[in-house]
């Protein structure tokens, strides 16, 4: 079993999501000298950089050499109010302004920033120290990103008309310390921009840090992936910063109200969406996402490799939940549909939130019935079964490589593998 501790799925603070109700929440924690403010931005937080580090964030594989010593930067609310003001003022990636055809949504995803209330405020939890925040910062880019290809496969559906680029889905991966951890995966985008920001990103190795300076007034602070970072993370900030990105991500995707079309708002402390016309309320959501470690009778283990990907990076299988589907037949439809391999029982082992931008992984262990392998050759490129030895062997001479320690995706291999499986980088 590898519930529990996988690095999102982290928390310590209480939600207290009995406060939400209160309409003055907001206003009233922003004026306590006791609130703590946590600020997110497409996917990253604000984090405190270890000491004596002159630009830690630089380069690949900082969240090794931080050593755990990364931490979350929590500010008071007037700094937060204004590094999000000077984000607002700041010039950004413009739009073509034919972008927009006629009569079609604005191309900025985010009028929330600008809305009254709540708007660009979530409320976090309560802890014995007060109340913990997030202010959302308005991104650089006019587009939210996805971020990295991701760790695992996400089938899309043949369906999906023209997505054959976008195909590939997104998410990713995280690096450190093998032992607690896990996260990655999946999570296809929901919207063409996303795809289209996604497809244009090299595929790059897991440690690829997003990490930007962030606005003064605030020297020493970076803008850290949460993908990236995760597994570093104490649970209290794991816990908080997972769902400040899951917030952000989902008000930066619904500024409209799916059933008519008109504005919403942000209510209910950040918790709540609600249509300035027809009134109707909007959650945020979820997009359930499978990850399965198949395994034949032989006690081998299917891995595959998608185009997207750099090569010899091979990882577990994975795909999204389809509507009017229970999740044991995901698992089995999408071994089926991406390797034609049959799966027989299927068994639940963790899940981990993946709010990149709102995917919640569940991880399976699933046993096959049979062994042949045919994949697509288009989404998927290549898929095999690998025993222990071969595993370990195809990983020392660098014809394999995992994917990172951070990812539930390791997290399974792992626990297929019976302890550490050998790190490929
Ligand atoms: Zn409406």
């Amino acid at each position: 079993m590898i519930s529990d501790d996988l690095p999102l799925s982290r928390a310590s603070v209480d939600r207290t999501a009995v406060a939400r109700a209160d309409e003055e929440l907001i206003r009233r924690a922003r004026a306590d000298g006791r609130t703590r403010v946590l600020l997110v931005r497409d996917g990253s937080v604000v984090m405190r950089t270890p000491s004596g580090d002159a630009d830690p964030l630089v380069g690949e594989g900082w969240g090794r050499r931080a050593g755990g010593t990364v931490r979350v930067a929590f500010l008071d609310p007037g700094t937060a109010e204004a590094v999000a003001r000077a984000a607002d003022a700041a010039p950004r990636d413009a739009e073509p302004a034919d972008a927009a055809p006629p009569g079609t949504a604005p191309a900025d995803p985010e009028p929330a920033d600008a809305e009254p209330g709540d708007g660009g405020w979530l409320f976090l939890g309560r802890d014995d120290d007060g109340d913990v925040l997030a202010r959302r910062v308005r991104p650089e880019h006019s587009a939210p990103r996805s971020g990295a290809p991701s760790d695992v496969l996400v089938h899309r559906p043949r369906r999906d008309s023209g997505a054959a680029a976008d195909a590939a889905i997104a998410a990713s991966s995280g690096l450190t310390n093998g032992t607690s951890s896990s996260p990655s995966t999946s999570s296809g985008s929901t919207s063409s921009t996303v795809s289209s920001s996604a497809a244009h990103t090299a595929p790059t190795s897991p440690s690829d840090v997003d990490a930007e300076p962030v606005p003064e007034p605030l020297p020493g602070l970076r803008w850290v992936a949460l993908r990236a970072i995760g597994a570093e993370l104490s649970d209290a900030d794991a816990g908080l910063a997972t769902t400040a990105v899951a917030l952000d991500a989902w008000h930066a995707r619904h500024p409209r109200c799916p059933r008519c079309g008109a504005p919403t708002t942000s209510t209910a402390a950040g918790w709540t969406r609600r249509c300035t016309v027809d009134g109707s309320e909007h959650y945020p959501r979820t997009d359930p996402a499978v990850i399965m470690a198949v395994v034949d009778d032989s006690d081998r283990l299917l891995l595959g490799h998608a185009a997207a990907w750099a090569p010899h990076r091979f990882s577990t299988l994975a795909g999204f939940v389809e509507a009017g589907e229970s999740i044991e037949h995901a698992v089995r439809r999408e071994v089926a549909e991406e390797t034609t391999v049959l799966v027989g029982d299927v068994a639940y082992v963790g899940s981990q939130p993946w709010p990149f931008p709102a995917s919640l992984m569940l991880g399976f262990r699933a046993r096959a019935l049979s062994t042949d392998v045919v994949v697509d050759g288009v989404e998927l490129t290549e898929a095999r079964w690998f025993s222990r030895d071969e595993l370990a062997a195809a990983v020392a001479t660098g014809d394999l490589v995992l994917p990172s320690p951070a990812s539930i995706a390791h997290a399974l291999i792992e626990d297929w593998y019976g302890g550490p499986v050998p790190t490929s980088d």
